[in-house]
């Protein structure tokens, strides 16, 4: 038993080991392709269901890897968020992110805000109200054109959430809920939250043609925000149906492959000109 219990002790001290030789590979590779700018932004079409007119877009990262190709955030962003380098990735896809809404709209495309995905280490960095509006400044966008996505989990230290929360509000910028009813969520605190809108997770949207509780809660979260005076927007939207049944609940605006996958600029902006 003695010696079996050492052998499983060197299989999981080698497996960790080329575990971690792995990860540390992987950041060094993500500091480089920092500086290398391999880091690309897609663009996600959020949909007004009753004009079909694209209301505003979400930027979402991908990592043009010099071999691997295109590599999705789920890939890196784990790894990037432990490591603490998600803090200059972070920045990097705000300030493309605004350079990028500056431009359309200084090229005539209608105003409409870009959302950015805030993640935990930068909601938790102090003077990240100074980082933004230091990007703003640089890239002359109106504040008003940017929304910032935080998850309920970033919202657990009350005190620490709100004060963060007002002075964000304060840049004129907008905040929602990103993946809301997946997280720890009072609806207590949902009130006492300056945010702007609720973006309702995939995971219930999928199913409510399916499954009655889902439908139950995405309609009750819709209402919720009607009352709440809060902006409401439903994510990961693939079927016709799903479609019908948001906009008889009285969901205004839908994000999800049913209109469109995130797409890159060129083909953003070909949809912008003749429609989605
Ligand atoms: P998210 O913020 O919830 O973004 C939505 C994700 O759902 C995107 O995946 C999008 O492609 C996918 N999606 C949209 N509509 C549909 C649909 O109809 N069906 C399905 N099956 N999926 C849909 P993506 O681009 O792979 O991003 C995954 C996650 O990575 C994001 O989830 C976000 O948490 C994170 N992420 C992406 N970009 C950034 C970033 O710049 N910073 C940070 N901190 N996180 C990011
Ligand atoms: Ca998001
Ligand atoms: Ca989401
Ligand atoms: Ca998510």
């Amino acid at each position: 038993a003695k010696e079996k219990g050492r052998n499983d002790f060197q299989i999981f001290n080698s497996d960790m080991k080329s575990v971690s030789i792995n990860r540390l590979k992987l950041e060094n590779e993500l500091r480089k392709a920092l500086i290398n700018e391999e880091f690309v932004l897609y663009y996600q079409p959020q949909v007004e269901i009753e004009s079909g007119r694209i209301v505003g877009v979400e930027a979402l990262i991908r990592w043009n890897h010099p071999d691997k190709g295109m590599v999705m955030p789920n890939h890196f962003i784990p790894l990037a968020e432990e490591s603490g380098l998600i803090v200059p990735i972070g920045e990097w896809v705000l300030r493309a992110a605004c350079k990028q809404n500056k431009t359309w709209q200084s090229e005539g495309y209608t105003p409409m805000p870009i959302s950015v995905n805030l993640s935990m280490r930068q909601f938790f960095q102090h003077n990240l109200k100074g980082k933004i509006s230091h990007v703003l400044e640089q890239t002359g966008l109106d504040p008003a054109y940017l929304e910032l996505e935080i998850t309920e989990s970033m919202t657990m230290d009350v005190e620490h959430a709100i004060l963060s929360l007002l002075e964000l509000k304060a840049l004129g910028v907008n905040v929602s809920i990103d993946d809301f009813g997946t997280g720890y969520s009072s609806l207590y605190y949902l009130k006492k939250f300056p945010i702007d809108k609720l973006k309702i997770d995939r995971s219930f949207v999928r199913d409510i043609m399916v499954d009655p509780n889902d439908a139950a809660i995405v309609a009750t979260i819709i209402a919720m925000t009607h009352h709440l005076n809060l902006k409401v927007i439903a994510e990961g939207v693939e079927t016709e149906d799903q479609l019908n049944f948001l906009y008889q609940n009285r969901c205004n605006e839908v994000q999800g492959y049913w209109y469109s996958p995130p797409v890159n600029r060129v083909e953003l902006e070909h949809m912008l000109k003749n429609g989605i």
